[in-house]
């Protein structure tokens, strides 16, 4: 094994951590407060060839892969973001890019791939329905065939970043359940426009995260064509779960960078602030081993992460990697802000003090985009060989 860092990812790490402290806190915390897009640091990410670091040289792309894409997302998310910044590359790049280079037909790549590296093509990714969270293979949605087409209809939740996207990756069922062969087969994946005839979305308010929307979507009768299959028909589940392990690595990433980004904020603060005698509270120890204790937990979700990434790249197996690093940054992260917070005291309550945004950002990430009890199922019984408790 080798640790060492290249000169080239040295050089993307330095490129993400001026961008992210580029659009730092204060740009965060606005942006927060009205709700809004984060669309500057999303040209920039873009104009810095970020977004397509792990996507085709042929299309655009620097051809590296996910070690180089999560080590870029630590940096940008460390430098104020959060990890909401990470949901952004979750949506196009991996939803988008990885998506449509590893399964979609040659003239979908070449017309898709150079706008989603370039920033004018943003995607979402519809899989959730109220009926169907955890357990996707229960999903409703269905296309049914129509001539050469099919006729899409259906409802889908919390989908991120829709009311933004050009583009939407749809997953739904082609054949019923009840007439597949096995659960997991009949179920497609296409690429359509949220814009399409009888698609509708309506955002939902929601806790945090508000620079994303995410929304309630509904599909009537939406024509889909050939052109807008992306891989092959009923065999969509085995290229999702292909398409939603990469989303953990960049999901841990953005953790990861939020939970360093807690802890120099609270280091900062607990080494200025005196409570009692004139010493900084940095100095006792009840504040300092909470701090350590996440410190540890973040560093060993980093390495794991950057494991799995580093299997990913080299085309072997990786999911459990993946999901023991998502499971650990998402705890560790959580626990980090928290107590930034209670180092804080009062202030950490304040807007001012940015923390607020990364508690409430930090906690989606505990439940989404697989939940921590859900990975707890899938170590007790693959790694563990213990029976499958549901
Ligand atoms: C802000 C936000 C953004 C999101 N963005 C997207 C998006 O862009 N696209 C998309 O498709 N989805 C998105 N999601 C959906 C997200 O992936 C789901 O919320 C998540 O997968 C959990 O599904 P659920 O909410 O239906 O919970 P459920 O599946 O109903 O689970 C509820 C609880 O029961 C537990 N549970 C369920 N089954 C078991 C079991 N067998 N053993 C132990 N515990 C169990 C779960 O762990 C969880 O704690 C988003 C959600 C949110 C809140």
């Amino acid at each position: 094994m080798d640790f060492d860092v290249s000169d080239e990812d040295r050089m993307i790490v330095d490129t993400a951590t001026r961008i992210g402290e580029a659009f730092g806190l204060e740009y965060w915390r606005k942006l927060d407060s009205e709700k809004a897009y984060p669309r500057e640091i999303w040209a920039a990410i873009c104009q810095a060839g970020l977004a397509g670091v792990a996507l085709p040289v042929e299309h655009g792309g620097s051809g590296l892969g996910m070690v180089q894409m999560a080590r870029a997302i630590e940096a940008l998310t460390a430098g104020g973001a959060g990890a909401t910044l990470a949901q952004m590359f979750m949506l196009t790049p991996i939803f988008g890019g990885v998506a449509v280079s590893s399964y979609g037909a040659e003239t979908m790549r070449t017309d898709l791939l150079p706008k989603i590296i370039s920033g004018k093509v943003r995607f979402s990714m519809a899989l959730t329905e109220p009926g169907a969270g955890s357990n996707s293979l229960e999903i409703k949605t269905f296309a049914r065939q129509n001539g050469e087409g099919w006729l899409l209809s259906g409802s889908k939740i919390w989908i991120t970043g829709v009311e933004e996207a050009e583009k939407m990756l749809v997953v739904c069922r082609t054949t019923k359940k009840e007439d597949a062969q096995r659960r997991a087969d009949g179920l497609s994946l296409f690429v359509i426009e949220p814009e399409r005839a009888g698609v509708s979305h309506h955002p939902i308010e929601k806790l945090g995260t508000n620079t994303l929307s995410s929304s309630t979507v509904f599909f009537e009768d939406v024509a889909l064509t050939r052109e807008d299959l992306l891989g092959e028909l009923d065999r969509g589940w085995p290229a999702l779960l292909d398409v939603l392990n990469t989303e953990r690595i960049v999901t841990t990433a953005g953790l990861v960078g939020a939970g360093r980004l807690a802890l120099k904020l609270a280091g900062e603060y607990a080494r200025n602030r005196r409570v009692f005698a004139g010493r900084p509270i940095g100095s006792y120890q009840g504040v300092q081993f909470p701090l350590a204790q996440a410190s540890a937990e973040i560093e060993c979700a980093s390495l794991m992460n950057l494991k799995a990434a580093w299997l990913c790249d080299q085309g072997r197996p990786y999911g459990g990697e993946a999901n023991v690093a998502k499971l650990i940054a998402a705890q560790a992260a959580s626990d980090a802000i928290e107590r930034a917070m209670q180092v804080y005291g009062g202030m950490g309550y304040a807007k001012e003090s940015h923390l607020e945004r990364l508690w409430r950002d930090a906690r989606l990430f505990k439940f989404a985009p697989v939940s921590e009890e859900m990975i707890l199922n899938f170590i007790a019984q693959h790694d563990l060989g213990l029976p499958r408790s549901y």
